[in-house]
């Protein structure tokens, strides 16, 4: 018993996250990240690492990601300081992203977060754009078919344009 909860913890521990886009990797850089192919100057927000599942499933979506690691949630105590966010942030200061497209799930809670980075940033020149709401509001984003979630991304429409209704 003591050695399976040894080996419990240190399987635990041994979980890292890559250093540059948060998603879990079991080396500095994640694969993605490494991909001299992907488009470094796009960037998907999303909640957490199903998501970039269900994202690279559809094979769509050639930039990078940012796993913010759930979402602002003050019922459940979560604040910004609790997410990647200040890192994300960072990474549009620095200039080198053009476009950020937020695809956190509809609900308030992802409204909120989508709403806290658009503040911090809408000064920057940066492109923010979310992706098309055909998938249906309140669904988890890793819930919605290939097709359609593919689909919703190459057709993402401009932030600001989805704050109107
Ligand atoms: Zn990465």
């Amino acid at each position: 018993m003591k050695y399976l909860t040894e080996s419990l913890s240190s399987l635990r521990n041994n979980i890292k996250h890559c250093k540059s886009c948060h998603n879990i990797s079991d080396v500095e850089i994640c694969e993605i990240c490494a991909n001299p192919k992907r488009d470094k100057e796009l960037i998907c927000v999303v909640e957490d690492i199903r998501d970039v599942m269900a994202i690279e499933n559809t094979a769509q979506f050639k930039g990078l990601y940012h796993v913010l690691g759930g979402k602002i949630s003050p019922m459940e105590g979560v604040g910004p300081q609790n997410l990647t966010i200040e890192s994300l942030i960072n990474k549009v200061k620095s200039g080198k992203i053009k476009e950020l497209v937020f695809a956190l799930s509809s609900t308030m809670e992802g409204d909120t977060t989508n709403f806290y980075i658009f503040k911090q940033i809408e000064n920057f020149d940066v492109q923010i754009s979310t992706i098309a709401r055909g998938i249906a509001v309140g669904d988890e984003i890793e819930y919605a078919d290939e097709i359609t979630l593919g689909r919703s991304i190459l057709n993402r429409i401009p932030y600001e344009n989805s704050l109107k209704h």
